[in-house]
């Protein structure tokens, strides 16, 4: 993780939000790269979603919307996680992310030892739990950890387990439940009576709005509403980089089927799309598990909820969540608001309200997971046949922030130059190009490799003085050709769609 955090700095893809003022936890901002490679994101999501697709619609809605919406739909009294206090050093943690362990000699509990969640919580408590033993100088056998999280700690054990922050027991509160929403004030007023959330989620938006698209938008059973945007959480403990920030932004559909409608075949099949779609953006299949929630820890309402996981440097961790949500969201609203969220069936001659198949994901969990997927560091031979390191980013031509490289052989040549010049002015028009003509031409490739451009083209003398082709380097084999113009459009028209 290390390594990719640099290269995203290093390259311009992520800083930390504020940097100059120490960065502010939980927020991060998309540098000139990073940008690129988020917006490609979400197009190619947009237009496999939305615009290739005959029953899917978009939505805009807004970011903070009336208070009432999040009453109805449950996330001012249910939106919550557990949160842990410590007295003393006045830090914060996610109860079912702290972990403790009684330490037991010769059958004896004689303390606590505590870890923060990672991929090695087992093996920190054991290492804890024998440093304590040897602090204390108690003899005879430990017993192996038993790892719990705080949810599970009775009051007892509470008071007995040492804070992560301090290392000494006493400091820590019983989990109380956090509302993870932010909120603001609307209007002039800052009382209660003008208190809005921003929103965490941006699914609200499809089911509030759901009448105003069917009543406008010519659309029948079954159909989708996507949306785009930006969704607030106040994470108790945000980490990963951007894997789990406060600011971050949604991809989500909602995917509405007649309530005798087969749901659980639709529910694999949106499972199956969303897999083939990261398959389709360059996340390699080995990287991708399914994990399905344990019906007794569904939310009532919930059918069924399927996580496409993916294997981070940090462990395997959710990507995309698909579910199973019933008719609870528009049956809340409904109730709530007074006004039946229902359709007309024309062959019963009944209205009802649908139900709904939802894919939600992060775009910047997507950008993370292609950027892990996609780095690799190699030895490989430099023109002399030295050994060198090269680092690349192997992203697909789809999502690459810059798909082509356009280098004259040399800067001083006018010919090789405007040359250059006049394909990167032609295909700017269609694509994200890049010109560089400073450096031998190994190290401009090397820079490209890094960034994750698919193809460089080296304007040299023989396309001007001999038959107009140029060299076209293929980032991953390296391999070099000679192509036509046309060749390169249609190698671009094929791979970045
Ligand atoms: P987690 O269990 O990891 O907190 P969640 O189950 O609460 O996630 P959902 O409410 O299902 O997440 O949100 C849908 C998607 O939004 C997630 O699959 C994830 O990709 C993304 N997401 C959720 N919270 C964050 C966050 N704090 N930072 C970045 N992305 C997030």
């Amino acid at each position: 993780m290390d390594t990719i955090v640099a290269l995203c700095k290093r390259r311009g893809f992520i800083f930390a939000s504020s940097e100059i003022y120490g960065g502010f936890n939980g927020f991060f901002d998309y540098g000139p790269l990073g940008v690129e490679l988020k917006k490609n994101i979400r197009d190619c999501w947009w237009d496999d979603m939305v615009r290739r697709r005959d029953d899917i619609v978009g939505l805009e809605s807004s970011i903070i919307m009336h208070p009432k919406v999040w009453q109805a739909s449950g996330h001012v009294d249910g939106f919550t996680d557990p949160l842990v206090d410590c007295k003393a050093s006045k830090l914060r943690y996610r109860a079912d992310q702290l972990f403790f362990s009684p330490v037991v000699i010769d059958g004896n509990t004689v303390g606590y030892v505590s870890a923060l969640e990672s991929e090695r919580t087992a093996a920190e408590l054991q290492e804890a739990a024998e440093s304590f033993k040897r602090k204390k100088a108690i003899q005879g056998t430990l017993a192996p950890v038993a790892p719990r999280d705080m949810t599970e700690a009775t009051p007892e054990e509470i008071a007995l387990i040492p804070s992560p922050a301090t290392g000494e027991p006493g400091s820590l509160t019983p989990p109380r439940s956090f509302n993870m929403m932010f909120q603001t004030n609307v209007g002039a007023l800052t009382d209660g009576s003008s208190v809005a959330y921003l929103r965490p989620e941006t699914a609200q938006g499809m089911f509030v709005d759901f009448k105003n698209v069917v009543d406008t938008g010519r659309v029948k059973l079954p159909f989708g509403i996507a949306q785009i945007g930006k969704s607030f959480r106040n994470e108790i403990t945000p980490r990963n980089f951007i894997f789990r920030s406060r600011e971050f932004e949604q991809m989500e559909m909602e995917y509405f089927i007649h309530e005798d409608a087969d749901w659980s075949k639709c529910h694999q099949e949106w499972i199956e799309w969303c897999r083939q779609w990261l398959l389709s953006i360059g996340l390699p299949d080995t990287h991708l598990s399914l994990y399905a929630h344990p019906k007794e820890k569904l939310a009532f309402y919930s059918r069924g909820t399927v996580d496409i996981m993916f294997r981070y440097p940090f462990g395997v961790q959710e990507l995309w969540g698909i579910a199973a949500r019933g008719n609870y969201d528009l049956t809340q609203h409904a109730n709530a608001s007074g006004k039946p969220q229902e359709i007309f069936d024309e062959a019963t001659k009944k209205k009802f309200t649908p139900h709904v198949i939802e894919p939600a994901v992060g775009v910047d969990r997507i950008v993370l997971a292609v950027l892990c997927a996609g780095y690799a560091e190699e030895d490989v031979k430099d023109e002399k046949g030295n050994v060198e390191k090269r680092v690349v980013l192997r992203l697909s031509p789809r999502i690459a922030p810059v798909k082509v490289a356009i280098l004259p052989l040399l800067k001083n040549k006018e010919q090789l130059v405007a040359r250059a010049q006049a394909l990167y002015k032609k295909l700017q028009r269609r694509y994200a190009v890049f010109y560089d003509e400073s450096g031998a031409i190994g190290k401009r490739y090397r820079r490209q490799d890094e960034i994750g451009t698919p193809w460089c083209v080296t304007i040299d003398f023989d396309t001007i003085e001999k038959d107009g082709t140029f060299t076209l380097r293929d980032r991953d084999t390296m391999e070099q050709k000679r192509v036509t113009e046309a060749d390169l459009f249609a190698l671009l028209e094929e791979k970045v769609y």
